[in-house]
């Protein structure tokens, strides 16, 4: 049974009445990895796996949520405040105090959770939770909000209710993803375009390294902090530039005794990753598939020798698999020391690539290799 259906059966018989149905996707980021602090691009785009919800007002002095996926529920005569015991349900209940904030008071609800997004592979589950209530509270009950600020309401249920500092890249992403294209984000005046990206005969294969290294977050404060100073050492000769944004690989090269060899590194890296990206939105418009591939594997060798983010079974990964027949590209996507790659794949041969990696990451490190294929999608809406 196709989904809504499922969904609609499923709200109708626990609380005898017609929900509507919303979903927003998961989202993959093809390149420009740690550019948005250093206020440059990002290009996600959503995939087709969503978090999908049946919901309707209650109308009575009860809300009432049910995660399918979990097998639990959870009952409140009060929307909570801040963060309470029941993990899942604080996304939701951010993203009502994020409408409170602005002055909208969401009446009591009735909703059911189903979501296809793997939880903590790197796509963004959390987003796609936060951002399909975001937009059904504003449809559902009239608020009047667009999808920008709808991507921020969803974004600070995250910071505020959570208490995680993520980038907006993955709210916006599933809020305003477009099928057929990628979303070429400008982290610094959040202006955006839609580039083309016509997958053909083409698929997106997430490996999961199914890893997660204790340095990821120390290493990237420090990431942050290298790239601040390269910034601050070229003002203190005059300049004043807010961010490595206005930084050319000419200025960085030309002032290459001020820097540390990782902070020349670093910024190097953040440099080279903005122009990646402008010329990876040309060839998937091209439709060529043989450069996009490349840009991936030369970001990926950024990540791993200049912004040096990378770790072993990312690396064997992205190694192992560019030889093999079929693959145009790959890197390492997210923040790095985990998570997943990203690989370009023509749809033939995305069995047997998948099957000769699994064998030999299992050889490699004894772990079964968790993966995901994935095509573009449309952002939050109705179905
Ligand atoms: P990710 O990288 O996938 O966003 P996070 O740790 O940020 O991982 O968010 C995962 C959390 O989001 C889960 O632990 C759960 O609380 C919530 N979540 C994700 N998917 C679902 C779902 N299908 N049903 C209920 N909660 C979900
Ligand atoms: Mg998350």
């Amino acid at each position: 049974m196709v989904i809504n259906n499922w969904l609609s059966a499923f709200f109708v018989k626990e609380f005898q009445t017609e929900p509507r149905c919303f979903r927003s996707p998961g989202r993959i980021n093809l390149i420009g990895e740690h550019t948005d602090y250093n206020e440059g691009f990002v290009l996600p785009a959503g995939i087709d796996k969503f978090c999908s919800i049946a919901i309707a007002p209650s109308g009575s002095d009860f809300t009432t949520l049910i995660a399918t996926d979990l097998d639990e529920h959870c009952i409140t005569n009060h929307f909570p405040e801040e963060k309470h015991s029941n993990a899942w349900s604080n996304y939701v209940f951010g993203v009502v105090a994020a409408f409170k904030k602005r002055g909208k008071n969401i009446p009591h609800f009735n909703a059911v959770v189903k979501s296809d997004v793997p939880v903590g592979a790197g796509l963004s589950s959390s987003a796609a939770l936060e951002s399909v209530f975001a937009y059904a509270f504003n449809e559902i009950f009239q608020c009047g909000f667009d999808r920008l600020e709808l991507t921020r309401i969803a974004k600070e249920a995250e910071n505020e209710f959570i208490g995680l500092q993520c980038g907006i890249m993955d709210m916006f992403a599933s809020i305003h993803a477009k099928l057929d294209h990628v979303i070429r984000l400008d982290c610094r005046s959040l202006d955006f375009e839609y580039v083309p990206m016509k997958l053909g005969g083409n698929k997106i294969v997430l490996f999961d390294t199914c890893v997660k290294h204790e340095l990821a977050s120390s290493e990237y404060n420090t990431r942050r902090l290298e790239c601040i100073s390269v910034v601050d050492k070229l003002n203190e000769r005059g300049e004043n530039f807010p961010s490595l944004r206005n930084v050319s690989m000419e200025m960085l090269e030309s002032n290459r005794n001020l820097f540390s060899d990782n902070e020349f590194k670093r910024a190097r890296y953040v440099i080279q990753e903005n122009i990646r990206l402008s010329n990876f939105c040309d060839a998937v418009e091209r439709e060529d598939w043989s450069k996009a591939g490349s840009l991936l594997l030369e970001a990926h060798n950024g990540l791993q020798n200049d912004y040096e983010v990378s770790c072993t079974e990312l690396d064997f990964l992205v190694e192992n698999v560019k030889e093999l027949n079929g693959v145009w590209g790959a890197r390492m996507m997210g923040g790095g020391f985990g998570g997943c790659t990203l690989n370009l794949v023509a749809e033939e041969k995305v069995n047997e690539v998948v099957q000769t990696i699994s064998d030999a990451y299992k050889n490699q490190f004894g772990i079964d290799l968790k993966y995901y294929i994935a095509g573009t999608s449309d952002g939050a809406a109705e179905f």
